[in-house]
């Protein structure tokens, strides 16, 4: 056995592969095991196996997943260098926003912000104008609309966005007895939001 004398560098692959996917208490479980990925019985069950099909390790190079979302298979593995794994991984990293799944390579791009930006606020569970917000959050400070009285609302001259509350670009609505101002300009940006989202999933589901 190649592990004889202790646990040769090739066994603590294996061993942390299986970790990735099966120990809870793992640092990285949560983006493994905690997503769904598992290795393949073929590689679960057998060192041995593991080592026949992907010994040897070409020095300083790690083991990667070709397709982030798919299980370490044989198939689906693959000896790269960190900076190939982190693009890969770069290019395959999806989030889920309001219940829906984007990629966020194709979110970054459209709104012209760092990947890494979209998977923060993602997981952070912002709703989907704040994720692709081009306003600065401080880190560790949740957006968070500032409660204000009705009364400093109404004298208000605009809205959060910053449009102005002409009269042709409000539109008062009604809940019950209680009046209110939508921001015409407001209303045109979430709509297009909207159609962004639904051309997003187009886009993924032809993918
Ligand atoms: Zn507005």
């Amino acid at each position: 056995m190649p592990w004889k004398n202790g646990n040769p560098p090739f066994y603590n692959v294996w061993r942390d592969m299986l970790r990735r996917c099966y120990d809870k208490n793992y640092t990285q479980y949560k983006d493994y095991g905690g997503r769904g990925i598992k290795v393949c019985p073929r590689w679960r069950y057998s060192y041995k196996q593991f080592y026949a099909d992907m010994a040897p390790r070409p020095p300083g190079l790690t083991l990667d997943r070709k397709d982030n979302d798919k299980d370490y298979t044989p198939e689906n593995c693959r000896w790269a260098t960190r900076a190939e794994q982190q693009q890969n991984q770069r290019r395959t990293r999806k989030v889920t926003i309001e219940g829906t799944t984007y990629l966020a390579i194709l979110l970054a791009q459209q709104y012209g912000l760092k990947c890494d930006t979209i998977v923060t606020r993602a997981r952070l569970g912002l709703p989907f104008n704040e994720v692709i917000s081009k306003i600065r959050r401080k880190t560790g400070t949740p957006f968070k609309a500032i409660k204000i009285s009705s009364k400093r609302r109404r004298a208000r001259t605009h809205c959060s966005f910053g449009h102005e509350w002409t009269e042709e670009n409000t539109r008062w609505g009604k809940n019950g007895k209680y009046t209110f101002r939508v921001c015409k300009a407001c209303h045109n940006r979430r709509q297009k939001e909207r159609w962004a989202r639904k051309r997003l999933r187009a886009a993924q589901q032809i993918d």
